[in-house]
């Protein structure tokens, strides 16, 4: 039998209700194959700086270091009480940077897909979701604007002043360009290249790198498209792209905007992946507009655990199970309430009952031996 050690950092907010709905599902996949997981919680985020003053505390760094993969729930607070935490030791700037820091998770898978069954969940119209929206956006998750120096201070006019630093070397924009090529290769051929060359240098440079490595991938297109006019197009005519490649802070904002175009961030799962270790987490943050009433989409954290299962574990039959049976949950016309509209024929159920109908459905697929 494998065994695998997981390190659960159940996070803010709605971090707790849906890695709860998460286990359940990691519980079942145990009785289903040949496989145990040994789950080792741990304390990461406004939670952890609460208890012991730090985001990221050193005994969730020991369980961590020692995990086969990490499953994280979104940390974070609500802007007001954000400001109970000093700067530097908030969640994202005190845990979530460190973390992809020190295990280096480059590449950032984030899917963008409903199939035409599940396409009235999107505010888009049905004519322009055509057959469903199925893409990935590929982004690079530990350089750019987010890991580069920092400076504040009061400048010779006596006004107070902000300088950030956006530094991408070769070696990171090639490595995370190469996954995206890989993955377009497996997929469709076609690689977006999402850039903003006409402003930004630090695109030019990712732009000749791509240029560099594309021959190594004859088969894939590459359609090089600027941040601005993505953002638009996402929206007019998203069913023309299948892998996106962007650097870090286009990703996180144009994967928000993935998830509104689903209909809800609840439906946005991700996988960080670097070279030695993985951690897999929702692409939002902890909703606390709507954390404690049972109100969360856990898809986003089951979601979470088919990509770690696929990534991690090389269990892709039984990772294809669980998109199917959280497919086969909404299908039954059961969904959450931000995906339960007035006027819809959806059945609103809570965060509980989505994880319960969510196993129950993965208990009738048959068992891998
Ligand atoms: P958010 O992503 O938490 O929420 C935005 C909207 O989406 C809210 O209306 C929320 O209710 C809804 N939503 C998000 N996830 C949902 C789910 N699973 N089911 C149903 N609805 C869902 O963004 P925010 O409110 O701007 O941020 C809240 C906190 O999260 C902030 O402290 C922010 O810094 C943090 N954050 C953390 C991460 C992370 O942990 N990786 C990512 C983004 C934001």
């Amino acid at each position: 039998m494998k065994s695998y050690k997981i390190a659960v950092l159940a996070g803010d907010g709605i971090g707790p209700e849906i890695t709860r709905e998460a286990i359940k599902v990691l519980k079942l996949i145990e009785q289903r194959n040949n496989v145990s997981f040994e789950l080792l919680p741990a304390s990461f985020g406004a939670c952890a700086y609460f208890e012991s003053g730090d985001p990221f505390p050193q005994a969730t760094i020991d369980i961590c270091d020692r995990a086969d993969a990490i499953l994280k729930g979104p940390i974070g607070l609500s802007h007001e009480e954000s400001k109970k935490i000093p700067i530097d030791k908030q969640p994202e700037r005190g845990a979530l940077l460190p973390m992809r820091r020190r295990y280096n998770t480059y590449a950032n898978f984030r899917p963008v897909s409903l199939p035409k069954a599940l396409a009235h969940f999107s505010p888009l119209k049905p004519e322009i979701i055509g057959e469903g929206i199925d893409l990935i956006m590929v982004r690079e998750l530990v350089g750019g604007l987010y890991f580069g120096e920092k400076e504040t201070g009061v400048n010779e006019r006596g006004l107070r002043y902000v300088k950030e630093t956006l530094e991408y070397d070769e070696e990171q924009i090639s490595r995370i360009l190469h996954q995206a090529f890989k993955l377009a290769g497996r997929r469709k051929k076609v690689l977006h290249n999402i850039h903003k060359s006409n402003v930004l240098k630090s695109s030019v440079l990712w732009n000749e790198i791509l240029e560099e490595i594309a021959p190594d991938y004859p088969e894939v297109e590459v359609i090089n498209l600027l941040v601005d006019a993505a953002a638009t197009l996402l929206c007019l005519n998203p069913t023309q792209f299948d892998v996106m490649v962007m650097e870090n802070m286009f990703g996180d904002i144009l994967s928000d905007q993935g998830g509104g175009l689903l209909g809800s961030l609840g439906l946005m799962p991700s996988a960080c992946l670097g070279d030695e270790k993985a951690y897999y987490e929702p692409s939002h943050g902890s909703a606390p507009d709507i954390a404690g009433k049972e109100m969360a989409n856990p898809y986003s954290m089951i979601g979470s655990v088919a990509m770690m299962l696929e990534n991690s574990f090389d269990m892709v039959t039984e990772a294809k199970n669980v998109w199917d049976s959280m497919q086969g949950v909404f299908g039954d016309g059961y969904s959450t309430a931000d995906l339960s509209k007035p006027g819809s024929n959806v059945t609103m159920i809570k965060t509980g009952e989505f994880g319960d109908k969510v196993v129950e459905k993965l208990s009738q697929k048959p068992k891998i031996q």
